[in-house]
């Protein structure tokens, strides 16, 4: 039966069985951490060749990696990533080690100089708004917070943002510059957004004139299953609907190869590059070609990185695995519970029952479990119903996984009892 079905007694019992089990787990000394999406040792293991490349220095077009130059990136690699990013080389622009720098200098761009479409930069507006589907990626909130950009949530589906909530409040507020958006296996619900709503997204009539989705395909090609699912093309779509620069793309090989020593990409309209190119020639002589070569000659070519995340899936599916499994085996007949399935990504998104995630998060830790703080995935780390908590399992060993997730439920059911008892 349900736990908030239970009569009082035997809401009692349960409570004191599950205050018996969070002791047990106490007593284990356990440290474990399931906060941060990181690859694990044996995925960046999978790269080690990367470390004795390039085999030479000198790229297609003759251009020597070592010295300056070449602001828009190895036009080889550019080519790779244009195949799986569903855009042309023309249309992508290589660059350092992080997609999050690239997210933050367009937005830097955006408010001191704006976009191709801008009457004027947004920074010379009292309000700039932006709409975060929730839950979401907790360092794109923090960036744009900490830019001056208020925050506005909007609700996230299983096929994208809730494009009757976002096209509503974009039509006639100019202020709601842009909104951020993970595609492809958001971060942390895993949701992959669909044809329909990319097409809506890309077309909707907007009050602001210069409206951005930051595009933020981290998770592009990183399936869990052998089912492959394409990102929808919203570049196309976008300029289809006569909006050719609404949309700025993102992605990085951050989960792919190393994540700190990789390349992240920026991919948009013609105008979109051309501007970006055009700040970045003030700050950048041109990016580390080197390390833009050693992936060429690690990958080949797009099937190249399709093969290689077939290796991490391997790797990891197993994880995921035991997450649902625990979750499933643990929580489903208490009926306090929710979570997400990813086919791909990095994240499990649990709801727990509403009122107990800091609870959930504060026992896990006095039991030597590190959990990514409540309410992190909404802005201002504020979630309304104080259920959500985030869970990544990539980094540690499937034993360690299977040891937090058991550590986990028992939180979570102990916390629930203790709410429902009052
Ligand atoms: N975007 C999303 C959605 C992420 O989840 C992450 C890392 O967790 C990043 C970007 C970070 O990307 P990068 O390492 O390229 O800066």
């Amino acid at each position: 039966m349900a736990l908030p079905d239970l009569a009082p007694a035997d809401l009692a019992a349960f409570a004191d069985a599950q205050r018996a089990a969070y002791a047990e787990l106490k007593a284990k000394g356990l440290q474990l951490d399931l906060t941060r999406g990181k690859p694990s040792p044996e995925q960046l293991d999978l790269s080690e060749a990367l470390l004795s490349l390039p085999s030479g220095h000198v790229a297609a077009d003759g251009t020597d990696v070592r010295n300056y130059g070449g602001l828009a990136g190895l036009p080889e690699l550019r080519a790779i990533f244009a195949e799986l990013l569903g855009t042309s080389p023309a249309n992508v622009v290589a660059a350092g080690n992080s997609s999050l720098t690239l997210m933050h200098d367009t937005l830097v761009q955006s408010l001191l100089y704006g976009r191709p479409d801008s009457p004027e930069p947004w920074g010379v507006e009292d309000v700039v708004r932006f709409l975060c589907p929730v839950p979401g990626y907790d360092r794109h909130f923090a960036l744009a917070d900490r830019l001056g950009i208020e925050l506005v949530p909007v609700p996230l589906n299983d096929e994208g943002p809730d494009t009757e909530v976002v096209a509503a409040m974009v039509a006639d507020d100019p202020t709601i510059k842009g909104m951020w958006l993970v595609p492809t296996y958001a971060n942390p619900t895993g949701s992959v957004c669909s044809e329909d709503v990319a097409r809506t997204l890309a077309s909707m009539p907007t009050a602001a004139p210069d409206f951005t989705i930051l595009w933020d395909n981290a998770y592009a090609v990183h399936h869990l299953t052998d089912v492959e699912t394409a990102t929808p093309d919203i570049l196309a779509l976008a300029a289809e609907a006569g909006n050719p620069h609404r949309v700025v793309m993102f992605a990085s090989t951050s989960k792919i190869t190393f994540a700190g020593a990789g390349v992240a990409f920026l991919a948009g309209s013609e105008a979109t590059v051309a501007a970006y190119l055009e700040g970045l020639g003030f700050y950048s002589i041109g990016p580390d070609k080197v390390n833009q070569l050693r992936h060429v000659e690690f990958f080949g070519d797009a099937e190249g990185v399709r093969a290689h995340m077939r290796k991490h899936r391997d790797l990891i599916a197993p994880k995921f695995a035991e997450v649902q499994r625990i979750l499933g085996e643990r929580l489903t007949e208490h009926g306090i519970a929710e979570w997400t399935d990813p086919a791909g990504g990095y994240f499990v998104s649990l709801d727990v029952l509403d009122g107990t995630a800091r609870r959930v998060v504060e026992l896990a830790k006095e039991a030597g479990i590190a959990l990514t703080p409540a309410g992190s995935s909404f802005p201002y780390g504020e979630d309304p119903r104080d259920r959500n908590i985030r869970l990544a399992p990539t980094l540690p060993p499937v034993a360690e996984v299977t040891a937090a997730m058991e550590g986990v439920a028992t939180c979570v059911l102990l916390a629930a009892a203790e709410s429902l008892q009052g």
